[in-house]
């Protein structure tokens, strides 16, 4: 076991992440208390409701217990008299306050049944002559049992033995509009007092400007210097664009959209280049990711690799199965698919294969990252849906590689990232962006629908499927319990069988075999089930066109890109395309705003917009931020231009090439980031 260890000031210090002077310096304020001047007693008293800070001598200090026990000082100067009040006190405090001692007191004052009175001030006891501070008090983000008091001495001498030298040139900072670094970080620990308030608080200040855009370009340096030592590594050169690439192309029964066809073409180059692809596809809900990610496929295999395809769910890497198979497998490829609740002999014949390398392109869900799967020459991963999955287990799917001449990899996602967080919490990524819907797609409408109407719901269903269309009905997500969730499910399907008797109703959840699994998801493709009840397993990336009904049920639990991602399961064919939000009334704040969200608008980007707003980015980006320097200062809504100029410098510094470039680098990063760089190395 290990020692129990005293909570020192240091090792309290420590759980802050404050290891060193210069993260002491580092540690700039929250906010700021004025404590430069002082108001007479009866001046005070026609503040009410004010914050004033007072000095007198103690007159009385007694105990009362009525109406509940406190301490009550009273306490004069030459104007008038006022009352401090302590709820909660420690008996060295009554004995403190001493008659005829001084004590000077802030707080909010009020106006109480004896006059003016503070309800836990802060205060301390002075003499006749203790100066004013001359400066604003600075107060720190802090952790349990550690005082103001200590943070404030330790940030206090660490400024005085740290160096406080610019790493920037003045004439750079003088372009940028910026501050000299020693004097902005001095002023924010200790602001004199005719320094705005407001400035300071709202971080506007050009000392905060300038701590903000020495994070920002910080976090691009160490970034984009990431970036640059993936361009040292090797990876196999997948230049062919050959016969199966050709083929393929040419049995397509649709032309590539143009944001289609210059992705492709991006990624084609990172493919042809010695040194590792790292690239992320951006593109909404229908945007056709698919055929890019199999294009990509076939250019490796044209060249002679295998690729690997990993999606988050079975029903999804079984889709892509079927899909990609049934595009590759007649121009003579290998597909060998992967997933964990196979059956035991078709998982070993298709692990043979992928060693031997007969398999060329490999689909499945987690099961591909286990260390029994061996790639006899891996040159693309691709990753669907990469949001669902964390830093480590991209990364074991790129370590099937050659550890000397790693894999290329592509990453995709629908859920589209606001620019300025593109800019910070991506800048080690390539980003690819496929801006443009295929032709033809008729919006989806939304309506907003009580749950009590849900007869006139079922109803709109039958219509539908007399016409010829097939829709989906969505249970929510019950994050307490599995079971309820696969309750919920079943009594709906129940129901709704028995509502449709001349309908075929099928359910599908995250419980079935896979096997059931697939036969219920064949028969919805193939168009012979009208009706699918599904759990959110079906969120991301199912994809059967002739779907055009989609049924919410208890829309308000869902989040906006939930409801987004699920809402694109339909509109994906030229039929006009319905979804329909069932709530139960009556709704919270946040879930109305989310539904009307989703009734306004099905731009993926405003979505993505609106929910950053809701949720912040760390919980927004998922997994992505683990490995990422978080921003301590910086605000990416309000500080948009820091991040351009951050960047754009960032670019510059390293393009540059030159021992000074170096130098500045060197020393910005030591500043900001200390140790600390390592993990972005991956
Ligand atoms: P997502 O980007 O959401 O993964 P998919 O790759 O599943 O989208 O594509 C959505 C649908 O659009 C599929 O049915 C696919 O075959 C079709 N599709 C893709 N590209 C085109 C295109 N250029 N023209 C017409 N249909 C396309
Ligand atoms: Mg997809």
């Amino acid at each position: 076991m290990p020692e129990k260890k005293p909570k020192t000031a240091a090792s309290k210090l420590e759980r802050l992440g404050l290891r060193s002077d210069g993260d002491l310096v580092l540690h700039l304020p929250l906010r700021y208390e004025d404590e430069t001047t002082l108001v007479g007693i009866h001046e005070a008293g026609f503040r009410g409701g004010d914050s004033a800070q007072v000095e007198g001598e103690v007159v009385s200090a007694e105990i009362q217990y009525r109406p509940r026990r406190q301490l009550v000082v009273t306490i004069a100067d030459d104007g008038g008299q006022m009352t401090l009040r302590f709820l909660n006190f420690y008996g060295s405090q009554v004995k403190q306050f001493e008659p005829g001692r001084r004590v000077r007191a802030r707080g909010e004052v009020r106006h109480g049944f004896f006059g003016a009175e503070m309800v836990h001030p802060a205060y301390k006891m002075v003499g006749a002559d203790t100066p004013l501070p001359d400066t604003l008090t600075p107060v720190y983000p802090s952790g349990e049992g550690l005082s103001q008091t200590v943070l404030r001495n330790a940030i206090g001498s660490a400024l005085k033995r740290v160096d406080l030298a610019d790493t920037l040139p003045p004439a750079l900072l003088a372009k940028l509009n910026l501050p000299a670094f020693g004097p902005a970080v001095k002023l924010l620990h200790n602001p004199p007092p005719e320094v705005s308030a407001a400035a300071l608080a709202e971080r506007s200040h050009p000392a905060w400007q300038r701590m903000k855009f020495d994070e920002l370009l910080a976090q691009q340096l160490s970034m984009k210097r990431a970036q640059a030592a993936r361009r040292t590594q090797s990876a196999p050169r997948l230049p062919v664009v050959g016969a199966l690439s050709d083929g393929f192309r040419r049995s397509l029964p649709f032309a590539l959209t143009g944001a289609q066809q210059r992705v492709l073409a991006e990624i084609g180059q990172n493919l042809a280049a010695p040194f590792p692809m790292q690239r992320l596809l951006q593109g909404d809900v229908g945007s056709g990711k698919t055929i890019v990610a199999a294009l990509a496929a076939a250019q490796a295999i044209d060249s002679g690799h295998q690729a690997a395809l990993m999606a988050p769910t079975e029903i999804l890497a079984e889709q892509h199965f079927r899909r990609i198979a049934a595009w590759l497998a007649p121009l003579g490829v290998t597909v060998a698919w992967l997933v964990g609740s196979q059956k035991k002999k078709e998982k070993m014949a298709a692990l043979a294969q992928i060693e031997s390398g007969a398999a060329q392109l490999v689909i499945g869900t987690h099961a591909l990252i286990q260390d029994e799967v061996l790639f006899a020459r891996l040159g693309l991963v691709i990753v669907d849906e990469q949001h669902r999955f964390g830093v480590g287990q991209r990364l074991s799917l790129r370590n099937k590689g050659d550890a000397a001449r790693l894999p290329h990899q592509l990453m995709m996602s629908a859920t589209p990232i606001p620019r300025t967080l593109a800019m910070t919490y991506y800048a080690d990524l390539d980003v690819s962006v496929i801006d443009e819907l295929p032709p033809g797609r008729t919006p989806v409408v939304t309506r907003l629908i009580d749950s009590q109407r849900r007869d006139e719901v079922i109803e709109r269903i039958h219509a539908a499927a007399r016409e010829g269309r097939q829709a989906y009905w969505v249970c929510p997500l019950i994050e307490e319990s599995e079971a309820l969730q696969l309750q919920a499910a079943t009594d709906a399907h129940a129901l709704l069988v028995e509502a449709l008797p001349d309908l075929n109703v099928g359910l599908v959840h995250g419980r079935l075999k896979t096997v059931d699994k697939q036969a219920v998801m064949e028969s919805f493709a193939s168009g012979q089930m009208h009706l699918l009840v599904a759990t959110t397993v079906i969120e991301v990336g199912v994809d059967v066109p002739n779907a055009s009904l989609m049924v919410i049920e208890h829309a308000e639990r869902f989040g906006l890109s939930q409801l987004h991602q699920l809402r694109g399961r339909v509109g994906r064919g030229a039929a006009a395309s319905v979804c329909l939000l069932m709530y139960q009334s009556p709704l919270g704040d946040t879930a109305k705003q989310r539904l009307k969200t989703m009734r306004e608008t099905a731009d993926g980007f405003e979505i993505a917009r609106r929910d950053l707003e809701i949720r912040g980015p760390g919980e927004f980006l998922g997994e992505r931020q683990s490995g990422v320097p978080m921003l301590r200062f910086a605000d990416l809504e309000t500080d948009q231009a820091l991040v351009e100029q951050a960047s754009a410098l960032a670019d510059e510094l390293l393009a540059r090439n030159t021992p000074q470039a170096a130098a500045i680098i060197e020393a910005h990063l030591a500043r900001w980031l200390g140790g600390r760089e390592d993990f972005l190395k991956v």
